[in-house]
């Protein structure tokens, strides 16, 4: 067995009283693309916020490429290659689209040390991006000038920007159309091909089928089903919980 890339073991969180996550084990493999599906409010973003980093568990573990995350800042983790766009989309306004890639490319050369310190070099790298999310004719337009499935795309390619193992994408496809939908499902599929490990967390669940060689199902801040996409779909639990909804 491959060991996992990611490996949650018992994660709880908390907000005052209200219990948004308990006893959650989840192992991501290597290469794997992972669907996490559950009604609102049933802690998915929560559970992609703790493995980030951006919120702190108080129990439990979450480790990644076999080191222990907990109580390490979110951007020791995207240095360790963890990388998740938001479910609303956080560009920074006043810098261009190309810029909006500059910043976290420059962030992400710099901590390798890696030989890419002349602009030309930069420039190709962010072109390269922009590309591959096709929003090459865009480079020097705000992100206000953005369609809603550009602003995505940005979205994404800012968090493939920090060339990550593991990229969460938290509904990424919400208000799409369903061509727009196909063009997102390509993308994360291209990334994938190209050895990146991908949960995606959706509710359009003909997106989720496509995509998800497993799934996985919260409901209430509990892990209900864990396994393959059409078992878990016809799970009685996941039906009443939320399917049948
Ligand atoms: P999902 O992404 O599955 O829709 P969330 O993880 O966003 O669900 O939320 C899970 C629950 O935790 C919800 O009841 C939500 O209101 C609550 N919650 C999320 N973030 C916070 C927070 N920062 N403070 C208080 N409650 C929160
Ligand atoms: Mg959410």
């Amino acid at each position: 067995m491959t060991a996992p890339l990611l490996e949650v073991r018992g994660l709880a969180k908390r907000f005052g009283g209200f219990v948004a996550l308990e006893g959650i084990d989840l192992d991501v493999t290597p290469g794997e693309r992972l669907g996490l599906i559950g009604p609102n409010g049933s802690g998915k973003s929560t559970l992609v916020n703790c493995v980030c980093g951006t919120l702190h568990n108080e129990t439990g573990t979450v480790r990644f490429a076999g080191e222990v995350l907990d109580g390490l800042p979110a951007h020791r983790r995207t240095h360790m290659g963890l990388a998740r766009s938001f479910q609303l989309p956080r560009p920074f306004t006043s810098l261009t689209v190309a810029d909006n890639l500059r910043v976290p490319l420059l962030y992400t050369v710099r901590r390798r040390s890696l030989l890419i310190s002349s602009p030309a070099e930069l420039d190709e790298r962010c072109l390269d991006l922009l590309r591959q999310v096709g929003l090459d004719g865009k480079a020097r337009r705000r992100p206000s000038d953005l369609t809603q499935v550009e602003m995505r795309k940005l979205e994404l390619a800012r968090a493939m920007a920090a060339e990550p193992k593991l990229l969460i994408a938290d509904e990424a496809m919400a208000g799409l159309s369903h061509s727009e939908i196909e063009d997102i499902i390509a993308l994360l599929m291209r990334l994938n091909a190209q050895g990146i490990t991908i949960i995606m967390i959706e509710h359009i669940m003909r997106a989720v089928m496509r995509f998800s060689q497993r799934l996985a199902v919260l409901v209430s801040g509990r892990k209900v089903a864990d396994g393959r996409p059409e078992d878990v779909v016809n799970n009685p639990d996941v039906v009443r919980a939320y399917l049948g909804q």
